[in-house]
């Protein structure tokens, strides 16, 4: 028995996207007039369901069950990246307000309420997940003076535009919420090349980055013979063939790695680099896996200066925690989709989400439902209806079970 209405939550979906319509996908920065609509249509979807919704001062939209004494938090956040697609965070947010009116509808929601909420600016046009770090009681005064890059207003000036200043923000309340769970599209192609229809997230990935810059000198690279150069570019790339090379055997089998930035200069074809910088990433749920890493990282760098003529040095630049899911979510995350016989895997979200910053706070899960060609972040990003419903009953799945912790 269908513990949702899968028509309702996609025209919910369908409604959703028309605000800041791109194309197939959609445009809703945060604070922007599309994103702003999004929000008053979603608090009136929130009042319909008989929730009690309101919009907090930073610009969350919450919608609190009435008459529950202890509620799961439900969502994820409904702004955009420029040209983005259609389910990204509204997808969660949508899966809150469609089981929690399920649950007042069949009268659940006494023995343990929905809390639904759009948490403003996960995608960090202002600041990367404002909405959770303030839910959460990490975003300081400071913070609210941090500026949107293309425009220079800050965040602050953005919500006394979008007319929610004075109130007070909506904070997690530890004796009411008992979990937060969060779903998400997948947005890599995983669970589709594994033909899996559910993804128990068992963490999200930390990040670590370091900027490994080279000293060289400038010379003729046609009159310098090869003995004689101090070649700044050299030592870089064999860093970096060492690492795709060794990584491998070195990482688990969710580490990633990216070597996505490597500049030279000055950068001509007949001049011997005389400096070059390499931004090397790496990602895993384990800090000890991160840590083995970057120690191994820093003893290649002592061997290569130990060549002469070589002149590296390495800064730290990204140190992001890991956020571990909460062991018994996965669990029940696990046995709600068996129970819906859907096939699933255990898998690392390598992407940031609101779980990550809640998940230091409260137990927290998150479900991913497959990416069609693991596109996202892009107007083409989609997912079959039938994963769209299928991860909604899980979920609600998942609420059932929580009842009786
Ligand atoms: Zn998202």
């Amino acid at each position: 028995m269908s513990r949702i209405n899968a028509q309702r939550l996609m025209a919910d979906l369908r409604s959703l996207a028309e605000f800041g319509k791109f194309g197939t996908g959609v445009d809703r920065i945060s604070f922007s007039p599309a994103d702003l609509e999004a929000r008053a249509w979603l608090l009136s979807r929130m009042r319909e369901a008989g929730l009690d919704a309101a919009i907090d001062s930073v610009g969350n939209v919450r919608g609190v069950t009435k008459n529950a004494s202890r509620a799961v938090v439900i969502g994820s956040h409904t702004d955009s990246v420029p040209k983005g697609g259609w389910l990204d965070g509204a997808m969660g947010v949508v899966y809150g307000l469609e089981i929690a009116r399920s649950r007042l509808e069949s009268g659940r929601a006494a023995r343990l309420g929905v809390d639904v909420v759009s948490f403003q600016d996960e995608e960090g046009s202002y600041f990367p997940c404002l909405g959770s770090r303030s839910f959460c009681g990490e975003l300081t005064e400071e913070d609210l003076g941090r500026t949107r890059t293309a425009t220079g207003e800050s965040i602050r000036e953005a919500i006394a535009r979008a007319g929610y200043a004075g109130g007070a923000p909506w904070c997690l309340d530890r004796a009411r919420h008992v979990a937060f769970l969060e779903a998400h599209i997948e947005q890599g192609p995983r669970l589709e090349a594994e033909k899996s229809r559910i993804g128990v997230v068992t963490g999200i990935v930390g990040i670590r980055r370091l900027k490994i810059t080279s000293a060289g000198q400038a010379d003729h690279a046609g009159t310098t013979p090869m003995t004689m150069r101090k070649d700044a570019v050299r030592p870089l790339l064999e860093l970096g063939h060492r690492v795709h090379a060794e990584f491998p055997g070195l990482s688990s089998l969710d580490t990633v790695w990216n070597i996505g930035s490597l500049l030279i200069q000055p950068g001509a074809a007949n001049v011997v680099p005389s400096s070059a910088e390499m931004i090397l990433e790496w990602r895993d749920t384990s800090v000890e896996k991160l840590d083995q890493i970057e120690a191994t990282l820093m003893s290649w760098i002592s061997d290569l200066n130990r060549q002469p003529g070589v002149e590296l040095t390495s800064t730290p630049i990204a140190r992001i925690r890991p956020t571990l899911m909460a062991e018994p979510l996965q669990t029940a995350i696990e046995a709600s989709a068996r129970a819906e016989r859907a096939r699933l895997m255990r898998m690392p979200s390598g992407a940031g989400h609101d779980a990550m910053v809640v998940g230091h706070h409260l137990p927290a899960g998150m479900i991913f439902i497959p990416s069609i060609g693991g596109r996202s972040h892009d107007i083409v990003e989609d997912t079959s209806e039938e994963d769209i419903v299928l991860g909604c009953e899980v979920m609600a799945g998942v609420v059932d079970g929580l009842e009786a912790v």
